[in-house]
């Protein structure tokens, strides 16, 4: 038995009908400007609350308010689901909130670029059909040393197109200690796996010497793959070749096969490596090459900053690597991107292959990418380049920005025992530097209900994403944008006056 009171059923009585909601002048308007398919989308759900409001005892809602709870439903239903946050978290390149926030450079030059149309693939020179490849090429060779370079959606992308492309069918030696798992599910034996190529361990899990290497390689070896451990690090009672090792004995093996020597050698390849002469001029890249996966992929070095090494893209391409990837989004501070730099017959061959069609890079991210060398070009980095004027903010000028933020909130009326300036810790995040942090000011705020806050913070209109340490919300200035700043004020007034 229905036990709807009739105080209930009025309610449910004084309910406006669909169309007595659409002959409504205001409402009328509404749906002409966003389109009366949303207008009625947005008027049925409000009309379902109504109904699931009455039947839990309230009244119906006010026959005046329709246009307006009407107007707020269409706001929030045509608000875009991928949208600006504000990271107070401390860590800089945050993979879950876009990894690199992008230069004010970067930005104009996808404004330009995209605005209208552009010379992607048009040669000015001669009037004739061009190739979107060579955008940032010379800038990455300059920057990096290597002979040429190519740009494809990102770096797990790049590392499955060099395998697919150059080692499909072959072996791929990988030491044990660097069989990882980069995040999001990107392994390196599974993406062995999928790009056709056989993956051989060598070595043990902790330690690995250039001669595990040499024993390994045969006739069947297509490359030895270094891939930089980014988001962990071992201690204790390991070591790892350097690079110049593996490239030394690909260059003897290259000889080797250029001399005819037998696949089965009788002495240890090991032997047979160290008697063969190097040759470093060998140009085949059918051959056996050393391909670096440096992460990160720095341009700058990182110790300045009292932080642990990165590797540098200028160092692997110095020691000679035939093929370096890394990412445009992470250290580089550009765009997401997969960056190859290399041997000028490998990129080649890369170029030429038809994966590069379907992994390339559009307009947006080849304007923006330009950019951001530029300013390494000009030597401007630390300045113009949000991660690296992250990476570089010293920490009495954090501490003057977080005392800023409190004295304007307790002059907006909060109560200043809640704020404090307390030390803590920022860190440079996306899979690198693990264990590594920079030392950094915080503004910490004491509140109820901690869990309820925080989620408020993050369905603001423009959410705030905080640290929370000993109880209390921590907002670190290191990774909040200057722009930010008048937003992220607001923000933790709004919720500090809801809490
Ligand atoms: C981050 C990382 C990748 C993946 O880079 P994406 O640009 O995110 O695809 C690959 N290899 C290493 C060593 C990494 O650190």
């Amino acid at each position: 038995m229905n036990s709807t009171s009739t105080g209930a059923r009025d309610e449910f009585r004084k309910l406006p009908s669909m169309n007595a909601l659409l002959d409504e002048p205001e409402i009328a308007l509404l749906a002409t400007q966003q389109g009366r398919r949303a207008a009625i989308d947005a008027l049925r759900a409000l009309l379902d609350d109504a109904r699931r409001a009455i039947a839990d005892g309230d009244c119906a809602p006010d026959a005046q308010s329709w246009p307006a709870r009407l107007a707020q439903r269409l706001d929030a239903d045509s608000r875009p689901s991928l949208r600006p946050v504000i990271n107070a978290s401390g860590i800089i390149v945050h993979t879950n909130l876009g990894r690199a926030p992008l230069s004010a450079d970067a930005r104009r030059a996808i404004n330009s670029v995209t605005s209208g149309y552009s010379n992607l693939e048009y040669s000015l020179a001669d009037g004739q059909r061009g190739s979107r490849h060579v955008h940032a090429r010379a800038l990455l060779c300059e920057l990096t040393g290597a002979e040429d370079a190519l740009v494809v959606n990102n770096a797990a992308a790049a590392l499955y197109f060099a395998l697919t492309a150059l080692c499909r069918g072959r072996g791929v030696l990988v030491s044990r200690g660097e069989l990882v798992e980069i995040g999001g599910g990107f392994r390196i034996p599974d993406i062995l796996r999928q790009s056709g190529a056989y993956l051989i361990e060598v070595g043990t899990t902790n330690r690995t010497h250039p001669r595990d290497f040499a024993n390994a390689i045969d006739d069947e070896t297509a490359a030895l793959l270094r891939v930089h451990t980014s988001n962990f690090r071992q201690i204790g009672f390991t070591t790892a070749p350097p690079l110049e090792a593996l490239v030394d004995l690909v260059q003897r093996a290259r000889q080797l096969r250029v001399d005819g020597a037998p696949a089965n050698l009788s002495q240890s390849r090991y032997a047979a490596l160290r008697d063969a002469q190097p040759d470093a001029s060998h140009n085949d890249s059918e051959s056996l090459l050393v391909i670096d996966d440096v992460g990160s992929g720095a341009l700058l070095d990182l110790t300045r900053f009292d932080l642990a090494a990165e590797p540098l893209v200028s160092e692997s391409v110095a020691s000679g690597a035939d093929l370096t990837i890394f990412s445009g989004d992470k250290l580089l501070g550009g765009p997401q991107a997969g960056i190859l730099v290399g041997r000028r017959a490998v990129i080649e061959a890369l170029r030429h292959h038809p994966l590069a069609r379907a992994l390339r890079v559009d307009k947006l991210t080849l304007a923006a990418l330009e950019a951001t060398l530029h300013s390494y070009r000009r030597g401007q980095a630390l300045h113009q380049i949000p991660v690296w004027q992250m990476i570089s903010a010293p920490v009495d000028l954090l501490t003057a920005r977080a005392t800023r933020w409190r004295d304007a909130l307790v002059a907006h009326g909060i109560d200043a025992a809640a704020l404090a300036v307390i030390e803590g810790q920022s860190a440079v995040g996306g899979g690198s530097l693990p264990g590594e942090t920079l030392p950094t000011a915080l503004l910490a705020l004491t509140v109820d209900h901690l869990d309820k806050v925080s989620t408020h913070l993050r369905t603001l209109d423009t959410p705030i994403v905080a640290r929370i340490s000993d109880s209390r919300l921590c907002f670190d200035p290191r990774t909040v944008l200057p722009e930010q700043e008048e937003a992220l004020l607001r923000g933790i007034e709004k919720i500090v006056r809801g809490a």
